[in-house]
């Protein structure tokens, strides 16, 4: 048989076998996805996000840095800042700038070092353009947990994004001991790309010793550190999403529509 005959063939055979099949329905009665207007951009934030930073005011957090031009600055010493909501799983854009002047003394960790805190986990926040440390302390790594996939840093000085889905972990507590239900999840893109693929957390990430879970509430405030360095921020907004992609049961067998 000559090819372009064989190929007739087959696509008539593959036609009917697709033309014949019935539409098939899972049974699940799946709820109707809600409407939400998305932003202009995708850095703006859609219609059912909750604002924790928008260049006017601290509203949204425990206590004040300093607002310069629209954007949130750091300053060394005031310490870190929560919000005062507390969050379980969910989606963050945040946009950063490590400070401009990087001076000589200024290395590794010591460098534009601030972090994104879900409750206890650190979503690293550093200069790592040109700037070598560990790597599983550098910009972008679940902090000694787990390095990013790639180094997509922009220079000192230049504005860059995460965006995060985080999926809180759940823990069971009896006699003071943390029972893993189900673990935490974490995915990062950075500047677009990503960095962070479903990284499965290992606990709390320590400064000091080995990551583990420790205890605390279902829901956390999100944290941003300050490592004495004058980071800005900007265009800070989040959504609460669901623990996990819930499949519930069906309400009947799965089935061909008639
Ligand atoms: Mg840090």
């Amino acid at each position: 048989m000559q090819k372009t005959t064989l190929f007739t063939v087959l696509f008539v055979f593959v036609c009917t076998v697709v033309g014949s099949a019935q539409d098939w329905r899972s049974g699940i009665p799946w709820e109707k996805p809600v409407l939400v207007t998305p932003g202009v951009k995708p850095s703006d934030p859609p219609s059912d996000a909750i604002i924790l930073f928008n260049g006017k005011d601290m509203s949204a957090w425990d206590k004040e840095w300093s607002i310069d031009n629209g954007e949130l600055l750091c300053v060394p010493g005031k310490g870190d800042i929560t919000t005062k909501r507390k969050f379980g799983s969910v989606q963050l854009h945040i946009e950063f700038a490590t400070p401009a002047e990087v001076s000589d003394s200024e290395t590794g960790q010591g460098r534009g070092n601030s972090g994104v805190f879900f409750g206890s986990y650190e979503l690293q926040v550093l200069d790592s353009y040109e700037n070598e440390t560990y790597h599983d302390g550098q910009c972008a790594s679940i902090y000694k947990q787990v390095p990013p996939l790639v180094n997509v840093c922009r220079k000192p000085g230049e504005w860059q994004s995460y965006d995060v889905i985080f999926n809180r972990p759940e823990l069971k507590i009896e006699n003071d001991v943390v029972y893993v239900i189900r673990p935490g999840y974490i995915t990062v893109f950075q500047n677009g790309v990503l960095v962070i693929n479903h990284h499965q957390l290992l606990g709390t990430t320590f400064f000091h010793r080995p990551p583990v879970y420790e205890a605390h509430e279902p829901k956390l405030p999100i944290r941003l550190q300050d490592h004495g360095n004058n980071i800005r921020f900007r265009n800070i907004w989040v959504r609460e999403i669901p623990d996990t992609n819930v499949r519930p049961e069906p309400t009947r067998e799965p089935y061909h529509m008639q």
